[in-house]
Order: C-alpha cells, then sequence, then structure tokens
C-alpha cells in the first residue's frame, strides 16, 4: 500500500482540486492507497472540506493539528501515521505533479532504490534574487555540513517503509526534513522535472520566512558557524602581533607623540563587533539546546477520522 502524505494549511481553493487529479492518477495505479492529510490547524474551510471527502471516500485519512504548528510538524505527524509500505510527502498545491507516482513506484519496485526523490530543474516563475540565494544556500549548506542535501530538492518523494522508519527514529524538535532525508542514507534515485506555477490559492513562505528555514537548516546541520569565533581570535591575534611591531618600532624611532585615538576606537568598535557577532552565533545554538531540551510535543491532535492515531508527539 502507499500512502500519500498531504500537509495542507488553509488549503481550501485548491484541496478538490489535488483530490480530483491525484485520484485519478492512484486509481490507475493498481495499488492500494490512502491519502493521509493533515490539517496543520487550518482556519478556513479545509477541515471541512476533509470531513466530508473523509465521508464520502474511506481512503481518505486526515489529522487535525490544535492550531497551526508548521509543515516539519505536519510531515513528521504524516510519517507517524503512515500506514502504507510505501510512503510518499506531496504538497497539496499540485507543485509536487502526482503524475510522477506510477514511475517513481516502478523504480522503487525494480528494487535498485529505497527511495525516489524529485527536484526542481529550473525555478521558472520565481523571483531572481530567490533563486539566487537559493543556490548559494545550496552551495553552502553543502560546503559546511556532511549531509547531501541536492539543489532543488523537494520534500516530494516515495520511500520504502525501511526509510520511513529511520526518518521517523530522528525525533528532534527541530527539524529540517530535506537534511534528514539526506542524513539517514539509502539509495536514492532523482528525478528532476520542470518547476510548475501553484494550482490555486497562495503560498505560505515569503521571503524572510524562506531566510529563517535557510538558516534553521544551517543550525541544524553544521557546527562550522560556531567555529568562526576560533576563526576570527586567530586572525586578530595574527594581526594584533604585526601592529605592535609596528607601534614598538615607530615608540623606539620617533619618540612618543599623543596621536592615535581615531584608530584607538576604530579597533575598539570592530572587536566589539565581532565579539557580538560571536556571541549571536552561540546564541543560536543554545536557543535550539533549549527548545530541545524542553521536551515539548511536535503537534498536538485536535481530530482524526481513524483509530490508532497518535494525538500528542
Ligand atoms: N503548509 C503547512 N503548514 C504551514 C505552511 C505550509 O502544512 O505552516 C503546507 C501547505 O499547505 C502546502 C505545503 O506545505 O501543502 C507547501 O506550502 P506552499 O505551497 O505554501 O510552499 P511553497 O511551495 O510556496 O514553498
Ligand atoms: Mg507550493
Amino acid at each position: 500500500m502507499i500512502t500519500l502524505i498531504v500537509p495542507c494549511f488553509n488549503e481550501q481553493d485548491v484541496l478538490p482540486v489535488f483530490y480530483r487529479e491525484t485520484v485519478a492518477v492512484l486509481e490507475k495505479m493498481n495499488c492500494p492507497y490512502e491519502l493521509l492529510f493533515v490539517d496543520d490547524g487550518s482556519s478556513d474551510d479545509t477541515l471541512k472540506i476533509l470531513k466530508e471527502l473523509g465521508e464520502t471516500d474511506s481512503h481518505v485519512c486526515y489529522l487535525s493539528f490544535s492550531r497551526n504548528f508548521g509543515k516539519e510538524a505536519a510531515m513528521y505527524a504524516g510519517l507517524r501515521n503512515a500506514h502504507g509500505d510505501y510512503t510518499a510527502i506531496m504538497d497539496v498545491d499540485l507543485q509536487d505533479p502526482p503524475s510522477l507516482l506510477p514511475e517513481m513506484l516502478r523504480i522503487l519496485q525494480e528494487g535498485d532504490y529505497d527511495s525516489v526523490a524529485t527536484r526542481r530543474a529550473d525555478r521558472e516563475g520565481e523571483p531572481p534574487i530567490r533563486s539566487w540565494f537559493a543556490h548559494k544556500f545550496y552551495k553552502l549548506i553543502n560546503k559546511i555540513s556532511n549531509v547531501d542535501i541536492v539543489e532543488g530538492a523537494r520534500d516530494f518523494r516515495l520511500m520504502r517503509r525501511e526509510m520511513t522508519d529511520a526518518v521517523i527514529s530522528l525525533g528532534e524538535y527541530n527539524r529540517f526534513t530535506k537534511g534528514i532525508f539526506g542524513w539517514v542514507g539509502f539509495r536514492t534515485c532523482w528525478i528532476p522535472y520542470k518547476n510548475t506555477e501553484r494550482a490555486a490559492g497562495q503560498s505560505k513562505w515569503n521571503f524572510w520566512k524562506l531566510v529563517q528555514y535557510a538558516l534553521d537548516g544551517i543550525i541544524n546541520f553544521s557546527h562550522i558557524p560556531l567555529s568562526i569565533a576560533s576563526w576570527f581570535g586567530i586572525g586578530m591575534t595574527g594581526i594584533s602581533f604585526f601592529m605592535l611591531l609596528f607601534i614598538v618600532i615607530r615608540r623606539i624611532a620617533f619618540g612618543d607623540p599623543v596621536a592615535g585615538w581615531a584608530s584607538l576606537i576604530c579597533v575598539i568598535l570592530f572587536i566589539g563587533g565581532i565579539h557580538l557577532f560571536c556571541l549571536g552565533i552561540m546564541g543560536q545554538y543554545i536557543a535550539k539546546i533549549y527548545t530541545e531540551t524542553k521536551h515539548r510535543p511536535h503537534y498536538i491532535v485536535a481530530e482524526s477520522n481513524f483509530e490508532g492515531a497518535e494525538h500528542i508527539r
């Protein structure tokens, strides 16, 4: 059986379209399936539509969160509650084309791979500045972390049960699923496809949210920023040694005229700035440790339409 995990947050416009298109593909695939929608605390009619679908179609399961916990929490809830031998995560806006599913299943069934993942081959329709930052982000994170994060990778992928269980076993509170998929390993086949625009409704991500997401990814999967302080320290020590030499020689050669207020202030401000910068980096990691040690649940389910749903995790 295949479980399709679909996180939804205020998606009343696109949900019926998604359901129609995806079921049409699944019906042709000749494989038992389950659609597991995770309503991430929507304030529109998303839950109402899910309830109606659940009543008319026995393939439709849903979990509904008590508030908006974010897409990462929704994906985690979906993975934990999926019953299928194969699981896939899909956006509801049809930017993850369901038409790829038969091909993905075929590749998995051939047995050479444990997961089939998708990546956007282009970023058409996206503001150029966003594409530029995204490109730099992937370059940076691949350089400073030891997990492999493929450029343009979507969360849309079909996995075998072994891999799903591995992803679930990483129970960290600060989740960055793109990194987690890379971390657990397994043989992954990548399918590139052409970027498509959202079928209806609005994107939940603005530029600053994406920047925050990128920073979270870096902090969750790399310790390099923490060593920046040491590198600055070594650099500054080297520079100050040469400045010391310069000042001592000048004192011996030219006497001691009172001067140098401007340069002194510059140096104090510069070093002060670096101190705060490094403290800030440490603060980011400490904040993550803090949220991690509180052991708060990732999500709280207010209602669901199937037995055995995990309500708090
Ligand atoms: N989503 C969610 N919770 C959130 C934000 C988004 O479950 O807090 C879901 C959303 O309903 C959609 C998917 O995550 O199914 C991707 O969101 P969106 O299309 O807005 O992101 P984009 O494609 O613009 O990056
Ligand atoms: Mg989208």
